[in-house]
């Protein structure tokens, strides 16, 4: 599990670093604070995106399911600053569908690490593949970056989106414009 004197520990280095002193009235809990905050912001990386598609359910027809705009927060592993936006999956079932506040509690699983917004989605996607084995997923990402919005090149408002197919969305176009349109 996550070490919070270490995170306290190094805070206080942060902090020293800055030039700040770290005895002030206002800074006095920080270091606690944030580590606190990071045993929650960071707590994907102790769980597993599989317990969550353990429970399916069968149906009989194979339509896209998708389910869009799931509101993720996540943590830019460069800079160590927010990144967040929203998430959007569809998927072509096989026999069988998950509830559909699991595909959000998956995006919450690997957004709540360290992260890149890239392998964020690649995630998300082979997570769905892995343990639902449908016969295709598509999975996009549309994110502002707080390492490019306050600092460097100071663009505020852009969005990275990033896009990840697998199984059919990867091979048919006409499916992927279906997921397209559906998700605007
Ligand atoms: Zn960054």
């Amino acid at each position: 599990m996550i070490n919070k004197e270490k995170i306290q520990a190094g805070v206080k280095l942060l902090l020293e670093g800055i030039g700040e002193d770290i005895h002030r009235e206002g800074l006095i809990e920080t270091p606690e604070r944030i580590a606190r905050m990071y045993e929650e912001i960071f707590g994907g990386m102790y769980e597993d995106a599989a317990t969550h598609l353990s429970k399916r359910f069968h149906v009989k027809n194979n339509e896209m399911v998708i389910e869009k705009d799931i509101v993720f927060y996540s943590t830019c592993e460069h800079h160590m600053l927010p990144f967040y936006g929203k998430a959007h999956i569809g998927y072509i079932p096989d026999g069988e569908v998950v509830g559909l506040s699991k595909l959000a509690r998956i995006v919450d699983v690997f957004a709540k690490r360290l992260q890149l917004q890239e392998q964020l989605t690649a995630q998300i996607a082979d997570a769905l593949m892995d343990n639902l084995a449908p016969k295709g997923v598509i999975v996009m990402v549309e994110a502002e970056h707080m390492c490019m919005s306050m600092r460097g090149i100071k663009k505020p408002g852009s969005q990275t989106v990033t896009i990840v197919t697998r199984g059919e969305f990867a091979k048919d176009e006409a499916l992927q414009n279906k997921f397209f349109q559906m998700v605007k």
